[in-house]
Parts: C-alpha cells; sequence; structure tokens
C-alpha cells in the first residue's frame, strides 16, 4: 500500500479566490480592490483587460466592426496586468495604459470587442491564469490568493471561486454614482449624461453574459443604501462567514 505523502505543516492556508461581478456603477472596481488589500490578496481588474484590448485595436488601426482583425490583434497584443491593489497597473508593451482606458472614447466602444467571443476565449484564458497563478509561492500576493472582479468571473471564469459575490445596486444609485465619478455633481443633466455610459453599455454586455442576477450559489450584495466603507465590510463579512477568514 502506499505511504500517505506527509502533510507540509510550513504551507499557509490554500490560496482564497474571490469572485466578484454586477453591473456598472454597482462599485465593484473600487470594492474589490479595498477588500484585496484587507485582505492581503491580489487584484484582478478583467474589465481593464477588455479596455486594455479595445485601445489596442484602435492603436493598432483595427476597425472593431472587424471581428477576425479584432481577435488576431487580440491574440498578438503584449498585455502585462499589475495584480497589487495598492496601485493596479495596465501596460501594453511598455506603454502604461492605465490612463487612456478609462476615456470615453474607449467606454464607448469596449462592447463592440467584449462581444467578440473568440476575444472573450483568448481574455479568459488569460484571466484563468493569473487567478491560478496566485496559488504560487512566487506570485504577487505570495500564494494568499486573489480577488477578481467582472461581468462573468463568478459563472464563467472562475465558478469554482471560494467566494462569489454579485455586486449590484439600483439603477437609480449606478447613475448617481456614476454621475459624480465623470461629472462631479449628481444633478439632473449629469444623470443624464451618465445614462449611456451605464445603461446602454450593461444592455450591450448582457447579450454575451448574464450579470444582473445572481447564479446559483453566488451571493447577492445590494450597495444601493451603503456607502463604500460599508460595501467592503459587507463583502468581507460574505467572505468570513464562506470561509472562515477575516482581515
Ligand atoms: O468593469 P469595466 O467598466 O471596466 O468593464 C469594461 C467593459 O469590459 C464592460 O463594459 C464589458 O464590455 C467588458 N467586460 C466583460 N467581461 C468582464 C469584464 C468586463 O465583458 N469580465
Amino acid at each position: 500500500m502506499d505511504t500517505p505523502a506527509p502533510t507540509d505543516l510550513s504551507a499557509g492556508p490554500p490560496a482564497l479566490v474571490v469572485a466578484i461581478d454586477g453591473p456598472s456603477g454597482s462599485g465593484k472596481s473600487t470594492v474589490s480592490r479595498r477588500a484585496a488589500q484587507r485582505l492581503g490578496l491580489a487584484y484582478l481588474d478583467t474589465g481593464a483587460m477588455y479596455r486594455a484590448a479595445t485601445w489596442w485595436c484602435l492603436d493598432q488601426g483595427v476597425r472593431l466592426d472587424d471581428a477576425d482583425e479584432v481577435t488576431a490583434q487580440v491574440l498578438r497584443m503584449p498585455l502585462v496586468m499589475g495584480v497589487d491593489p495598492a496601485a493596479p497597473s495596465v501596460h501594453v508593451g511598455a506603454v502604461d495604459v492605465g490612463e487612456p482606458i478609462r476615456s470615453q472614447e474607449i467606454s464607448a466602444q469596449v462592447s463592440a470587442v467584449a462581444t467578440n467571443l473568440a476575444v472573450r476565449a483568448e481574455l479568459g484564458r488569460l484571466q484563468r491564469a493569473a487567478i491560478a497563478a496566485e496559488s504560487r509561492p512566487d506570485s504577487f500576493s505570495g500564494g494568499r490568493g486573489v480577488v477578481a472582479e467582472g461581468r462573468d468571473i463568478t459563472t464563467v471564469i472562475a465558478p469554482d471561486a471560494d467566494v462569489r459575490l454579485l455586486l449590484t445596486a439600483s439603477e437609480e444609485a449606478r447613475l448617481a454614482r456614476r454621475a459624480r465619478e465623470v461629472h462631479g455633481t449628481d444633478d439632473a443633466a449629469a444623470v443624464e449624461a451618465t445614462r449611456d455610459g451605464v445603461l446602454r453599455r450593461d444592455a450591450d454586455d448582457s447579450t454575451v453574459v448574464e450579470f444582473r442576477t445572481a447564479a446559483d450559489g453566488v451571493v447577492t450584495v445590494d450597495s444601493s443604501e451603503l456607502d463604500l466603507d460599508q460595501t467592503v465590510d459587507a463583502v468581507l463579512e460574505v467572505v468570513a462567514r464562506v470561509t472562515g477568514r477575516r482581515p
């Protein structure tokens, strides 16, 4: 009979994978970053990867309605994601695209790239690899794990994550938040100007991934009535309840 392998008592707890999805304006990026910091985990912003792919295709002069050419370009994109939640970064080759990928131009066009299924397959492969890498001792988190955030994370990319969360908020709360972020006010004109970026983009994106209702086993956190700190606390409470781990 085989002798069982000895347990390595020097190893820490197994890597934790926390997957968070939700619609635009739910606060998932900020909340995921803060939660990752509090838990000592890496942070993966998958939306930034779709934004970088869009930036790269435009930079290469590719028309976004040419699905085959977009796919070919994404397959050769030299993308490097920095997963430190205190200073997340996105580089394409040597170019720091952290700022340009947040522009209105990219926000308005990213859904065209994100609804390309071959692009989703490729970025999904990179996302799974980045998540798996954080279970290794030589990774950013030192093997502690990762908070990964994005619309299909709980269902398609990391359905086996230890904790799967849908961060949501009422349409009204999401529009007001995004208006304050982009225009510095949530008066009627600012909310109206924000509508396309939030509701149209979600409607387009939801043609290929469902992120507005929680799948089986996914815990919903509604942040409509919560401020940022309270939302982070609510997320950490779910992590503690499901895994027994606290910051
Ligand atoms: O989260 P963020 O607004 O940065 O995402 C930008 C876009 O990337 C979304 O509108 C969506 O089109 C796409 N996306 C996606 N799947 C993800 C993350 C983002 O399709 N997991």
